[in-house]
């Protein structure tokens, strides 16, 4: 085994340039091999030299798997995704992949090199929803059973927190985002203020505001991050058709 071998596992940030570390950007540089789900990998510019592996989304373990081969052949690895790694991303699967491999995989040099996550660009563009305590719900049933998806749902209600869901829908699965707001609107108050955030810093970036009580999830698709807020969460309305700020106040308690 090579000494030289390693893995970076870099996070894209939610998009554009301007959100990709210049660490992340480095990495990207070094690296001799390029791992990842394919339209990631496709946002990465073409290097000479540089071998890019693209797949499908559901074979994460066999990318990490493939990734410890290469780094333990001398390869420099990056294993990339959107947003940060370490969120509802390659990350974790990478070190299951470690968790369950050998002693060589045990001594592979990996860096994880953290990125914007999607919920951050998201609640920069309302304002700042995420100013108190807050959780993040992955809806992705494929990994994760609808029970356990309602008990945290239930939980995240109860506790007040801002709720920040990724993976709302895909074609596969369009209706676990209709059985979560189903459930909130049993526990929280119609007026708790929702925002659809979709392709945040992208050329189709689109924000729809609106209130538990209203909101239509049938807008979310695969790119859609959706806030919804505590009881304390609020909009500012704003002169001349502008859209209003959400925020969440520092103080819990302070706009009662
Ligand atoms: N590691 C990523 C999340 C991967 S899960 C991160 O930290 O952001 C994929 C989910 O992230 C999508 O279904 C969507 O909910 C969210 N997402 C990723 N990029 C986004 C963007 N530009 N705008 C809004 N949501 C985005």
């Amino acid at each position: 085994m090579s000494s030289a071998g390693r893995i970076l596992v870099v996070g894209l940030g939610p998009g554009p340039a301007a959100w990709l570390t210049p660490e992340a950007s480095g990495a990207l540089e070094v690296a001799t091999d390029v791992i990842g789900y394919f339209p990631y990998v496709e946002r990465i510019a073409a290097r000479e030299g540089q071998v890019r592996h693209a797949s499908d989304n559901r074979v994460e373990l066999d990318r990490a798997r493939h990734a410890l081969e290469l780094a333990k052949a001398g390869r420099v690895v990056a294993v990339v995704s959107g947003g940060d790694p370490g969120v509802f991303a390659m990350a974790a699967a990478l070190f299951e992949a470690v968790d369950h491999g050998d002693e060589a995989d045990r001594a592979v040099d990996i860096a994880v090199l953290p990125g914007v996550s999607a919920m951050q660009a998201a609640a920069a563009r309302l304002g700042a929803p995420l100013g108190h305590d807050f959780c993040a719900i992955s809806l992705s049933d494929n990994l994760k059973p609808w029970e356990v998806i309602a008990r945290r749902l239930t939980a995240a209600a109860q506790g007040d927190f801002v709720i920040a869901f990724y993976n709302p829908a895909s074609r596969a699965r369009p209706d676990t985002i209709h059985a979560a707001f189903k459930l909130l609107r049993e526990l929280k108050a119609p007026d708790t203020p929702v925002a659809f955030a979709r392709a945040v810093g992208r050329a189709d970036e689109r924000i729809v505001l609106s209130t538990l009580g209203a909101a239509d999830p049938s807008i979310c698709d695969m790119s859609t991050l959706v806030l919804v807020g505590s009881s304390e969460t609020r909009f500012i309305s704003r002169p001349n058709g502008l859209s209003p700020w959400i925020y969440t106040p520092r103080h819990y308690g302070a706009g009662r």
